[in-house]
């Protein structure tokens, strides 16, 4: 392709939120063979939700909250923001607290309500750990429990993995070193995600999924159905509405990757002279994304990320993945 090519594929690029930081990148989307997705934030929408919250001892349920909000406030991870924001919501919100004070009033007197914990630390790819009152807190995944010698009693372990079943991120908490409660965070997939997969098989590509989550509920995300609904009008002009069950047919998993193993998975994919891309939006992504052929940040991901891309899709949508690869084909071999 001429560089005035080049010049018109950036422009379609970025007419579309495409922005498209080099050349060679921009010629390596063509040849593509896998698009490796990072879940959370990149598949799914990003906005997790605690949907079930479940104490195995004697505790108080709202002690019992406070208490993992209070371990979780200062972790940046998404699913501990779900976990504080679910807490509050509860403590200032639920029938017994009878409140009249608005959002603005809560923000104000956030930090009053935890309890004070020290000693956090941030385990990444596990979950975190603190102490209150000389009692160890830990919050996290399986991995997090089994490393720490806390028991997961047979009735925990059975409700974790009911929630992965149906799709859900079991979080595990030890007080004291005894197993105390599970959260089940729901993550829901991006609309377009179905469609999108669904129209990378059909060029060709074989989309691939990578995640620190655990085995199950990746396996779940990846065969879950999103409720497509097309709004037309009949010819009396009266607005339809049809739903439809669509499947997200990922076929290759790769779950419980540690933060630093997504990009040995890209380097994997490489090894007989694949050209691979990466699609991703978190910190612990821009190593798989520097690594890969093509690595593209989702806009409203991590600077980090965005950095090591290149190319960043701003309206967030996966659809521009293949409107990315399609511009790269139809510069470089437009008979196609
Ligand atoms: P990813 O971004 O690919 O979903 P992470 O490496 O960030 O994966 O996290 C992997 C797993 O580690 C999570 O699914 C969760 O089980 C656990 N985890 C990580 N951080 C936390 C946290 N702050 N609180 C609870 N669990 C956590
Ligand atoms: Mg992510």
């Amino acid at each position: 392709a001429t560089p005035t090519a080049v010049m018109v594929a950036t422009g379609v690029g970025a007419n579309n939120g495409v922005l498209i930081k080099g050349g060679d990148a921009l010629e390596r989307a063509q040849t593509v063979k896998y698009v490796i997705f990072d879940k959370t934030g990149t598949l799914t929408q990003g906005k997790a939700t605690v949907t079930t919250a479940k104490v195995f001892t004697g505790m108080d349920r709202g002690e019992f909250l406070t208490l993992v909000a209070s371990a979780e406030a200062s972790s940046e991870h998404p699913l501990a923001k779900a976990i504080v924001e679910y807490a509050r919501h509860f403590h200032f919100f639920d029938e017994s607290s009878a409140t009249t004070g608005t959002q603005n009033d809560v923000k104000e007197s956030k930090a009053g309500w935890l309890f004070d914990v020290s000693d956090f630390s941030a385990l990444p790819g596990r979950g975190v750990q603190c102490f209150l009152d000389g009692k160890r807190i830990l919050v996290g995944n399986r991995k997090l429990m089994v490393e720490n010698g806390i028991n997961i009693p047979t009735q925990v372990e059975n409700f974790v993995v009911e929630l992965e079943e149906s799709a859900k991120t079991g979080i595990l908490v030890a007080y004291d070193d005894k197993l105390t409660g599970v959260l089940g965070v729901a993550d829901p997939l991006k609309r377009e995600a179905s469609v999108v997969i669904e129209g990378l098989q059909k060029m060709g590509v074989r989309p691939v999924m990578v995640t620190g989550d655990n085995t199950r509920t990746a396996q779940a995300v990846a065969k879950e159905h999103v409720l497509i609904t097309l709004d037309y009008c009949d010819f009396k002009a009266v607005l339809l509405s049809v739903s439809l069950q669509h499947l997200v047919g990922i076929e290759d998993v790769r779950a419980e990757v540690m933060p630093a193993g997504k990009a040995e998975v890209v380097r994997s994919f490489q090894e007989d002279g694949s050209i691979v891309a990466m699609v991703g939006d978190g910190i612990n992504d821009s190593p798989a994304l520097a690594a890969a052929d093509v690595g593209m940040a989702i806009g409203a991901g991590t600077d980090i990320a965005i950095e090591a891309a290149d190319y960043v899709l701003m309206r967030n949508n996966l659809e521009d993945v293949i409107i990315a690869i399609e511009i790269s084909r139809k510069t470089f071999s437009p008979i196609r």
